[in-house]
């Protein structure tokens, strides 16, 4: 088990090298316990792995669902290299070693064990890890497209980041914006020759600053937010602007609705161009992640919490793929090894009594819902 985890914070998997290493590395797990699985390769570096125990098929299948990609070790100096997992005081280092290696390579333990110990299963352990959770989403867009909800009739989903074994069944979505204003080049000593991007932009924010995304509010997560966290525009001091960015990080709640907040920033647009003839404003998706609200009384959450001794559910501050799980119409549910708070972080480490913890936990899961 920590041999896995070992191996896979080995096969770096950041975003400029790509998940095949990651995803060979679980597919050669498999395939030493006797389970089936299949790498999914695209684009050269990009990969997805899906793997099943599986069963009779008498009651709904249970998913798994982890992320491949880890974030880059970052500038900040690490007391040993991230990319070679150390073991010191009954830890385990390394990128990934909490999001999300450990929950990954403790459910394909769990997977392997079962696989080992129980002939009778009766519902299949589908397990998938996907690429590009920390930039783009599109592993499981990919996995989802090519995965039939009504044929693999399923009773939940739990997704094993780092939770510290807390149930999370909320967390905020998000939607980033680019907004793009153009105009028209001019001499610096003759403005009114040319169309102001940089100006057009000062308007818009002026206006942006009228919308308010806190209005409404999510008993469990609170409110939304906005912030404007990059700006770009101008090229030199003498030349007037034909084009300015900002780039919005909008936070949003279930009441949100992504595509309303992209045609509000439209009519802000047209408000605007009512009174400025010249204004011109273009809106483009970065990414966008819908907010995860699973019904935290439901069936699926009710026995997670009996076999996990968790009496409530709780939101997360993160975000992660979970919400597109959603769109499958079953109960999807965060739970696994690991402090949120040492994410993406220098000396990201797993507590190695915590990973025999989540095999155990996995293990109870499987057993409870397929037998
Ligand atoms: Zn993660």
């Amino acid at each position: 088990m920590k041999n896995l985890l070992k191996k896979l914070i080995e096969a770096k998997s950041t975003p400029d090298v790509g998940e095949i290493e990651c995803a060979k590395v679980l597919a050669d797990f498999f395939a030493s316990a006797g389970i089936e699985s299949n790498v999914e390769i695209w684009d050269k570096t990009r990969a997805n792995i899906t793997a099943t125990v599986k069963s009779s098929s008498e009651k709904p299948a249970l998913l798994f669902v982890s992320h491949l990609d880890v974030v880059p070790a970052g500038k900040q100096s690490w007391q040993s290299d991230p990319f070679e997992a150390a073991e010191r005081d009954r830890k385990i280092f390394g990128r990934g070693a909490c999001d999300m290696k450990s929950g990954m390579a403790s459910v394909a333990a769990a997977m392997a064990e079962i696989k080992k110990s129980v002939v009778n299963l009766k519902s299949d352990i589908i397990f998938s890890a996907t690429a590009g959770e920390e930039t783009d989403s599109i592993g499981i867009k990919k996995f989802l497209e090519s995965f039939d909800g009504k044929e693999n009739n399923l009773c939940g989903a739990i997704v094993p980041e780092p939770t510290d074994f807390k149930l999370i069944t909320a967390h905020r979505g998000l939607l980033w914006l680019e907004i793009t204003t153009k105009g028209k080049t001019a001499h610096g000593s003759m403005p009114h020759l040319g169309i102001n991007a940089i100006e057009s932009m000062r308007v818009f924010l002026d206006e942006l600053e009228h919308y308010d995304i806190t209005g409404v509010k999510d008993k469990l997560l609170g409110t939304g937010s906005m912030s404007i966290n990059k700006i770009r525009g101008g090229n030199a001091t003498n030349v007037i602007p034909d084009k300015c960015t900002v780039q919005l990080d909008i936070r949003t709640i279930p009441e949100h609705n992504h595509s309303q907040i992209q045609n509000d920033i439209e009519a802000i647009f047209a408000k605007i161009s009512q009174r400025k003839k010249d204004f011109s404003a273009a809106i483009e998706v970065i990414r966008s992640v819908e907010a995860l609200k699973t019904n935290s009384d439901c069936a699926f959450v009710n026995d997670l919490k009996k076999i996990t001794g968790n009496t409530e559910t709780a939101a997360a501050q993160f975000t992660t793929d979970a919400p597109f799980i959603a769109e499958l119409n079953i109960p999807v549910v965060i739970f696994g090894p690991g402090k949120p708070d040492i994410c993406h972080k220098p000396d990201e480490y797993i507590e190695i009594q915590d990973l025999q913890k989540a095999v155990e936990f996995y293990k109870n899961i499987i057993l409870h819902f397929a037998c």
